[in-house]
């Protein structure tokens, strides 16, 4: 039975031949689909450059070398770089390919220059162990999508950075004129990046100091120095007292060049410390700090929030009548159908197992009840064909709080927490507010 929705976000396509993959199809998806991409498996090119080239730009591309290795038996031809050529012409023009080498391959320098010049987006060495392999196919699915903004703070002379160039790596950058004032403006506007000049560290040397030993300090967060006259003790002082690194603000273009690389690395750290990596939706760590900035925005413009905390119900039996793998499954599609029904600024997060919790932004509580009531029917409506012609339908419980009747972000946890106990008690399948529910 097709479902409603798509289960899985991505996919990576793969050619291979080789029984190394054959042999693994089944456990390859297996660990895919915990980090919510799927895969498809070809064994012939046709297929596979169609498959490519239908494609919306979404998938990652992965070939198995040693597929070239079986076609070329057929063709009595064993000069492997010629072969690779042939291959390698047949691939559509502007995409990006994996390319799955054995060692012997792998030491082959001339090959390994040919791939890099062929459109390459990496590659890796067999035997390579499952789980890894699909690891390293989610950083990279992490790194083409588009990053998140990356915040970066400049203290002091900013003649050397190219806005234009951050701007186009999605870096947004901020200036502030007063180190005695950084930390504040650190605190309020939590960046991911603070570019400290030489001339205003030589002037405030505990600059760094007091940004990270404060206890709410983003462990993600860089400080680095920017160096416009060298100076071999202060970049040692600088490095001392907690600065990360110290670039020279001589090459614009440069500068810029090496800030970009330091804002994708931040986005991937981030990423694996804020997400979730089954559902892709953020954890409990992610959810705190962005539930906490988004009590902050409501303050400023005087909106209100409804915090909403969802636990599937029965969702033991689910796991010990068809196993913990479906249970998984279940946990994904309520997943994808709550993220469909998101606005721009809500919030969604998978909080624990099989709870979520969902903020929704300029809310009241009443409004909030009505729509996440009616992300529950949606979610009972969604078939689960847990075996053959045998389709069921299971249910969630939802308890609601809002800002800014609760005011702080555990607050808000603690009250919709509460109701949905109360949602529990009165028989589940439902979502409680307090005494006066809309039911
Ligand atoms: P209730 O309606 O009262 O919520 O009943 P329940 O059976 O859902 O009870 P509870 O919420 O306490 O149980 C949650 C169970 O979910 C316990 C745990 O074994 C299971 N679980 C937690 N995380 C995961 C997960 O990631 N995958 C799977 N398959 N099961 C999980
Ligand atoms: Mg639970
Ligand atoms: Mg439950």
């Amino acid at each position: 039975m097709p479902s409603l929705v798509p289960l899985y976000k991505y996919r990576a396509m793969l050619l291979s031949q080789s029984f190394f993959i054959k042999d693994n199809q089944a456990e390859l998806r297996l660990h895919a689909h915990k980090y919510d991409f799927d895969m498809a498996f070809f064994s012939e090119l046709s297929e596979f450059v169609a498959a490519v080239e239908q494609d919306s730009g979404t998938s990652l591309f992965v070939i198995d070398l040693d597929a070239l290795h079986n076609m070329q038996s057929d063709m009595q031809d064993s000069r492997k770089t010629l072969m690779l050529g042939e291959l390698l012409q047949r691939l559509p023009a502007g995409r990006e390919y994996v390319y799955l080498q054995s060692s012997r391959q792998g030491g082959r320098y001339l090959l390994q220059q040919k791939l890099v010049d062929s459109h390459c987006l990496a590659y890796a060495e067999k035997p390579i162990a499952n789980d890894v392999l699909v690891d390293k196919l989610f950083n990279l699915f992490v790194q083409k999508k588009r990053g998140d903004l990356v915040r970066l703070i400049q203290l002091g002379d900013a003649s050397a950075l190219d806005r234009t160039c951050l701007d186009a790596a999605r870096i947004e950058l901020v200036t502030h004129d007063q180190a005695q004032t950084l930390h504040l403006r650190v605190r309020e506007l939590q960046p991911d990046l603070v570019l400290v000049s030489d001339a205003e560290f030589a002037g405030t040397e505990s600059l760094a100091q007091v940004l990270k030993k404060n206890i709410e300090a983003d462990p993600v967060r860089e400080i680095v120095l920017l160096q416009h006259q060298p100076d071999a003790g202060l970049m040692q002082r600088a490095l001392a007292s907690g600065f990360d690194a110290v670039l020279p603000a001589g090459d614009p273009a440069l500068l810029c060049a090496q800030l970009v690389n330091r804002a994708s690395k931040i986005r991937i750290s981030k990423d694996l410390i804020s997400k979730d990596r089954a559902t892709g939706l953020l954890n409990k760590v992610g959810l705190q700090k962005k539930a906490q900035e988004l009590i902050r925005q409501a303050a400023r413009e005087e909106r209100p929030l409804a915090f909403g905390v969802i636990d599937i119900d029965k969702f033991k039996t689910i796991n010990d009548t068809w196993g913990h793998y479906f249970g998984d499954i279940v946990i994904k599609r309520l997943a994808v159908c709550l993220a469909s029904h998101l606005g721009e600024r809500d919030l969604l997060s998978r909080f624990g197992g099989e709870e979520f919790v969902i903020v929704f932004w300029d809310c009241t509580l009443e409004e909030g009840w009505r729509r996440l009531d009616a992300l529950r029917q949606a979610f009972g409506r969604l078939p689960f064909e847990v075996r053959r012609e045998d389709v069921r339908h299971f249910s969630f419980s939802g308890g609601m709080a809002a800002y800014p009747a609760c005011q702080t972000e555990n607050a808000l946890f603690l009250r919709a927490d509460a109701m949905l106990y109360e949602a529990k008690q009165g028989g589940r399948n439902r979502i409680c507010t307090g005494p006066a529910d809309p039911l």
